[in-house]
């Protein structure tokens, strides 16, 4: 089969990961007979640079045209002082909404060879863990209505939660497809003993799989309870499901649980199978050009996009095994370098991912 990637490198690291992820997909091109073709666009800090604009329209009619997308990351210190609608991050949330999507999967995985990466007791990490967050991503609290005046006197300010059938069915449906091909339970999170739009969340949430998953066990558990869990127990947990806000704060709790920001990947998508795929870190302009990134959120987020936008499992399944066999040989990156390791760069850490699929 032929793919056609738009990869937009961005900024800092950016270009250093999305290479490392592009000779990744290479190999497994060779070696399982796709041939992936890739197109670089301009978004973020580079693209203010040559046009001015953080999402130039080129960007998104190419990224439209793709059967999928590769980010590597956007920003830096010298876009720092630009107006808000001007600076490079306004085109990360310029291209989900140009590509609809509506859903952020983040999963936080911690390599059972890294459990001594993890700030929690080697315990209850041993085994390694894996939790993905599927969180709600264009409705909730940060897109509601929301203001700022004054009552008697005194300045007063206010969001709003708001959630509709339809935008919850819809992110629900996604959880439930990824359950399937792993523990069948969904665990949704939520406020439903306080907010209105947690009850309904929570009612929609079941209803729906009921109705469209018989087989998925959906599972409550109120956002105060998940952030004590997350740290308490987190191999307990699979597939979680919930709203904007409560996700971002809980992806990156969980992120932390991994110890290592390098290592994690994270996906968009939409009704179709066009996802937008990247590492969850910044484009860390502490460590660019030095060779010093890693690679394997990004790579990992490639095989992501091979699973979950071209079905390609065998091939997803084929990457992860080759990252954890270069772990187990005992290459780290300075990131994830801990004493007896044997210490590689960003480049070398792809290369033999690249060799060992
Ligand atoms: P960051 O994630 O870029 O870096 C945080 C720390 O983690 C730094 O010390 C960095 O060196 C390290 N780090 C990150 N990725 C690494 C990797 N692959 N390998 C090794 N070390 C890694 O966060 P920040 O410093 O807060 O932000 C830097 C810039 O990135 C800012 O302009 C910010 O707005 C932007 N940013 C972009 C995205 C995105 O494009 N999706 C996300 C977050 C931040």
């Amino acid at each position: 089969m032929n793919y056609q990637i738009a990869v937009l490198a961005g900024d800092g690291i950016g270009p250093e990961i999305t290479d490392g992820a592009i000779r990744v997909l290479q190999k497994i091109g060779e070696i399982y007979h796709h041939t992936f073709e890739f197109t670089h666009y301009l978004m973020g800090g580079c693209a203010i640079d040559e046009t001015g604009c953080p999402l130039p329209e080129e960007t998104v009619k190419g990224c439209l045209a793709s059967d999928s997308v590769l980010l590597g990351a956007v920003g830096g210190p010298k876009w720092d002082s630009l107006p808000g609608d001007k600076r490079p991050e306004k085109g990360l949330l310029g291209i989900r909404k140009a590509l609809g999507l509506y859903s952020n999967i983040r999963p936080a995985k911690l390599w059972s060879s890294l459990a001594h990466a993890s700030p929690l007791k080697y315990e209850l990490v041993k085994d390694g863990v894996e939790i993905i967050i599927v969180r709600e991503l264009i409705g909730g609290i940060y897109f509601g209505e929301r203001g700022l005046d004054e009552i008697d006197g005194e300045k007063s300010a206010w969001d709003t939660e708001r959630y509709s059938v339809h935008e919850i069915e819809r992110i629900a449906r996604i959880a439930c497809e990824l359950a399937m091909k792993r523990s069948k339970i969904v665990t949704s999170v939520d406020k439903a003993n306080v907010l209105e739009s947690s009850r309904l969340w929570r009612k929609t949430v079941h209803e729906y799989a009921a109705k469209h998953f018989p087989e998925i066990e959906v599972r409550d558990v109120l956002v105060d309870n998940m952030a004590m869990q997350i740290v308490k127990n987190p191999a307990q947990f699979d597939v979680v499901v919930t709203s904007n806000i409560f996700g971002d704060i809980l992806s990156d709790e969980a992120a932390q649980v991994t110890g290592s920001i390098g290592m994690l990947a994270s996906s968009s998508l939409g009704d179709t199978t066009l996802g937008l795929y990247e590492p969850i870190h910044g484009s860390a302009p502490d460590i660019a050009g030095k060779d010093l990134a890693n690679p394997i959120a990004t790579i990992l987020a490639a095989g992501m996009m091979l699973r979950d936008s071209f079905g390609l499992t065998k091939e997803y399944e084929a990457i992860e095994k080759a990252i954890q066999s270069v772990l187990d040989e005992g290459y780290r990156t300075a990131d994830i370098y801990s004493e007896g390791m044997k210490k590689i760069g960003g480049k070398e850490m792809a290369e033999r991912i690249a060799a060992a699929i």
